[in-house]
């Protein structure tokens, strides 16, 4: 990706005006940047931790040697990479950075992952909802466009949860020309790694005002290590590293992601393998008697239409099954969302199912 492509973006006019003149916390990793020397600047223990291994020294605050690996697999600049302590991070200092409590607006496009909301409603921020049409794509002929360049925030998931379903990139694209660059779309693809193909990388040059989010949780297998990245204009993401708590990824995280990039080969592995695990899932799921409808999914969950979604759920509680209750969401009435589990994992959600009354 080349600079001299990308268009320019007035960080100034999006950022709240408290922050436009913030001089950040500065950290003794920040000042000194070396790794050889006697260190004596952090006020850390020099002798060793009282956990098992060495865990004393302070991590690197922009985690530069695993931004310096994420950029071959992504395919973008270290300028922007933002790496956070999970995505949910990320979607809170976009709030923190760019919305003006009571004053700000931001669209969410429901049903879609509940933490947008939540973080709206913390930062003091409101919200206003366009719901996604039947076949849970973004409902452009409703939104008004007029209110779109007065909201800073827009957030898209895709694939969604929990519908499973990709949006369209066309729809995506027309919200970007209709912001303007009064405020920007973040792109949630936290499930990107199980669909075929959706290439939005790409639009960063042409879009300047467009953020994605992505997430070590799910297809890398490692959401106990809280690993989330924001990618997008070097501006934007220099504002959301000149918020952030100085130390927010801890050093394991990085040393662990950067042997987890190292072994692409087997996340690709175990994506193969639950994309399978979900289709023969589905295929199973549709020969049930009191599921309806079994929605499609580019992610590594289903949306599942049945008779009663509540006794449904508690009927496998019984059976120390733990599903997801998605029935009083929007367009959702009667679904329970199934992560896919492995392939024993399925085989048993599946006996559970069949052998359940009618
Ligand atoms: C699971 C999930 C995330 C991941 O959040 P982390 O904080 O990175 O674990 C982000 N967005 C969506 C839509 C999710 O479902």
């Amino acid at each position: 990706m080349k600079f001299s492509s990308m268009k320019t973006i007035d960080i100034h006019a999006l950022l709240r005006p408290h922050l436009r003149k913030l001089t950040p916390y500065s950290s003794a990793r920040d000042e000194y940047t070396g790794k050889l020397g006697t260190f004596l600047d952090a006020n850390e223990n020099p002798l060793g931790s009282a956990a098992p291994g060495r865990h004393n020294r302070y991590p690197d605050p922009l985690a530069r040697e695993l931004k310096q690996s994420l950029r071959s697999i992504l395919g973008v600049k270290e300028e922007q990479l933002f790496v956070g302590n999970g995505s949910d991070e990320a979607i809170d200092l976009l709030f923190r950075a760019f919305c003006e409590p009571g004053q700000d607006r931001v669209v969410l496009l429901p049903p879609t992952y509940g933490m947008y909301k939540v973080s709206a409603e913390i930062n003091g921020v409101e919200t206003v909802e366009y719901p996604l049409t039947e076949a849970f794509q973004i409902d452009l002929d409703k939104i008004r466009t007029d209110l779109l360049p007065k909201t800073k925030l827009i957030f898209v998931c895709s694939p969604n949860n929990p519908t499973g379903n990709c949006i369209h990139q066309a729809s995506i694209e027309a919200l970007l020309e209709w912001m303007a660059e009064d405020g920007l779309v973040v792109v949630d693809e936290a499930y990107v790694d199980f669909a075929p193909q959706q290439k939005l990388i790409p639009l960063l040059d042409k879009y300047p005002h467009l953020v994605l989010l992505r997430t070590f949780s799910k297809a890398w297998g490692m959401a106990n290590l809280r690993l989330g990245m924001a990618i997008g204009h070097p501006d934007l993401i220099a504002a959301l590293n000149k918020i952030k708590a100085p130390y927010n990824v801890n050093g394991m995280s990085q040393q662990l992601a950067l042997e987890a990039i190292q072994q692409e080969d087997k996340k690709i592995e175990m994506v193969d393998l639950i994309v399978q695990e979900r289709n023969n899932l589905a295929r199973e799921l549709n020969n049930i008697s009191f599921v309806s409808r079994v929605y499609p999914s580019d992610a590594n969950f289903l949306l599942v239409r049945v008779d009663h979604a509540r006794q449904r759920y508690e009927e496998l509680i019984n059976k120390r099954i733990i599903v997801r209750d998605r029935s009083r969401v929007i367009l959702c009435d009667e679904c329970l969302r199934f992560t896919i589990g492995s392939p024993d994992e399925n085989e048993e959600l599946l006996q559970a199912l069949q052998h359940m009354s009618k």
